[in-house]
């Protein structure tokens, strides 16, 4: 197939005149019947890369998706983009399977979503190896792996399926990162001469940022005044917290609920559902809440508490922005988290050698919250994608650190570690430092030391940081196996002794205020404020007109965003629009055109 028709259908049925990286690899891969893997960041458009194929190619598109609501969602952005498209799982009715069946045999679909559970029953195996098909695409298929957190047993199964279909070209899409695990989707589905792509990591979109966990009721409230009305989760490490969490921000007002692998199953899919159609704001949840919540215009994710690696904060922030649009993530992290994990891992089952590797990553993630360079790159590090340049998205871009000469603050701090026998722990160390009588430094006569209150012009949050950055220099240790004591490292000696300087930096400041994001590109921020809102405003009502269906299947946010820069008072101007192909043309266009005309014809009117 040539590429200008390519194209030509990627701007008739998406609206869109380019592609992103890999996608047009992908497509072309579909479209020439070879199997391919694609890795792509969430956001990064991987519905496409099998969507377009199947509007292009004769026959349907069987999809594989775990996902019920994002199934949902999907067949109604088809449908609005004018390719039909249906969805087989439990949520059907006999009646309305039937119909399907019916439409998928007589080749009216082009799509046809099936849940695994469907997809290796053997009557649907029977039934779909009787079809005219054109591809298969396997969302989510790191669900084939037993390691990861999402295992389903179906998916191993998909194998048997794939196996009835010999000609039909596969193509696998996942977002998961690590090399195993693409490794296992191509093994445990059998796919001949598969070819992987792997876009970069990043999610441009996120903005990335960490902050010690003091005050965080304050501190997220203040978040949440200065962003009103946006979806978000607040992840929290115990189902307690979650409901407090919950209670105290609907006490404030806001529409907030909790949700935990504890609660009645009813329970829980009515808060999924109320989160899904915008009813309620926020969720307060434990890592419970996650598979099974397809929201693309989720704006931020805060974690109350650290999670427990950096494979799980990574999949967790990036239920964020899944509509390419400017997300937030923000992270606080403790030590006690640190400590809670710990213990967690300590009355884990399993080996030694496992609960090892637990620690490690812990005390990775733990690095991470401290860390003073670039977060994205620590995080694409951790996944095996170097680079130099910092992200331009994160707190510590933004905001770089300011450093000063800290030898002789880490002298005292190495020097009274160092009196104390090496056997206290970071609270005691400070209050020693402090020159504070607290119960402990009375109990150990910790008063007698020389260095006793010998910064007691630093106050204690201050200590906290410098001791976690001293640690972080392999100046200090944390000893695991002692409580969590402080002792001294090989380097130590060196900065007592005058022979090596120690720069440390000012700790951050949880309560300034954050820079503006960044948008993508930067090509999105001049744009008529007034006139948007008067375009949310009418797409709100397109969405109530088609039964509560959720806003970007009519048009994203950054397809309102043009329209309200460009101002189009034609439909052919209209059609130019990234996100406006034939069919959103011919059913919406009127009424936006029309609306930005009154507009702009009033602007007129306003200014003779
Ligand atoms: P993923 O499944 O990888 O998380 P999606 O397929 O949902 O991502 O795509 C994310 C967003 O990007 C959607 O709003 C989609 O319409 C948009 N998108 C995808 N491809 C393109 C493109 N070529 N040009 C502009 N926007 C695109
Ligand atoms: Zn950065």
């Amino acid at each position: 197939m040539q590429e200008s028709q390519i194209l030509f259908a990627l701007k008739k049925y998406f609206g869109y005149s380019q592609f992103r990286f890999h996608q047009e690899e992908a497509v072309q891969r579909c479209l020439t019947a070879q199997n391919s893997l694609v890795v792509m960041p969430t956001g990064g458009g991987k519905s496409l890369c099998y969507q377009l194929p199947a509007v292009l190619l004769e026959g349907m598109t069987l999809v594989v998706s775990p996902l019920i609501a994002l199934m949902r969602d999907q067949v109604t952005s088809l449908t609005n983009n004018g390719i039909p498209a249906a969805a087989l799982n439990s949520e059907c009715t006999p009646e309305e399977e039937d119909r399907i069946r019916q439409a998928a045999s007589t080749g009216a679909l082009k799509l046809l979503y099936v849940s695994p559970e469907r997809a290796v029953s053997g009557a649907f195996c029977d039934w779909v190896s009787q079809q005219k098909l054109a591809l298969v695409a396997i969302d989510e298929a790191h669900c084939v792996s037993i390691w990861g957190n999402d295992f389903r047993p179906e998916y191993a199964r998909l194998a048997d399926l794939l196996s009835r279909l010999p000609q039909i070209p596969v193509i696998a899409l996942t977002a998961t990162a690590d090399e195993a695990t693409r490794r296992e989707i191509v093994d445990k589905l059998q796919l001949p001469d598969c070819q992987t792509m792997v876009s970069s990591f990043e999610r441009p979109n996120l903005h990335l940022e960490a902050f010690p966990a003091l005050q965080r009721m304050q501190a997220i409230e203040r978040y949440l005044r200065r962003n009103p009305d946006q979806a978000g989760i607040i992840y929290c490490l115990s189902r307690k917290s979650t409901e407090e969490t919950a209670r105290k921000l609907q006490q404030k007002g806001f529409r907030a609920r909790h949700y935990h692998a504890r609660m009645d199953p009813e329970d829980r899919r009515e808060v999924q559902a109320q989160f899904q159609q915008d009813q309620v704001d926020i969720i307060c949840a434990t890592i419970a809440f996650g598979m099974g919540i397809d929201k693309p215009n989720i704006r931020f994710v805060i974690h109350y508490n650290m999670p427990k690696n950096l494979e799980s904060y990574y999949q967790e922030i990036g239920r964020a922005g899944r509509d390419g649009e400017p997300a937030e993530a923000l992270l606080f992290a403790g030590y006690n988290d640190v400590r809670t994990y710990l213990d967690f891992i300590e009355r884990s089952e399993g080996s030694e050698v496992y609960r090892q590797v637990q620690r490690e990553k812990l005390f990775r993630m733990w690095e991470f919250t401290q860390t003073q360079s670039c977060r994205t790159n620590a995080i694409l590090a951790y996944f095996g994608e170097h680079r130099v340049t910092g992200c331009g998205h994160c707190d510590i871009c933004l905001d770089p650190p300011q450093g000063f000469d800290g030898t002789v603050v880490a002298q005292k701090a190495l020097s009274a570690c160092y009196r104390l026998g090496q056997n206290v722990g970071t609270n005691t160390l400070i209050d020693v430092l402090r020159g504070t009588l607290s119960p402990e430094v009375l109990a150990g006569q910790m008063q007698d030391i020389k260095t006793f209150g010998a910064g007691s012009d630093i106050g204690w949050k201050h200590w906290q940081s410098y001791l976690g950055q001293l640690v972080n220099q392999g100046l200090l240790c944390i000893d695991y196996h002692r409580q969590s004591r402080l002792s001294l490292t090989s380097l130590s000696a060196e900065v007592l002794k005058g022979q090596r300087q120690v720069q440390l930096c000012e700790p951050r400041d949880p309560k300034a205020q954050r820079k503006v994001l960044k948008d993508p590109g930067d090509q999105n921020t001049d744009y008529d404020q007034a006139l948007y809102d008067l375009l949310a405003a009418l797409r709100r009502e397109l969405c109530e007109e088609a039964g509560s269906v959720p806003a970007y299947t009519i048009f994203s946010n950054a397809s309102l965003q043009e329209m309200a820069r460009r101002k189009p008072t034609s439909l052919v101007l209209f059609g130019d629009i990234s996100g406006v192909g034939a069919r959103k043309l011919e059913k919406f266009g009127d009424r936006f055109v029309q609306k930005i005309s009154e507009y702009q014809s009033q602007n007129a009117l306003e200014s003779l």
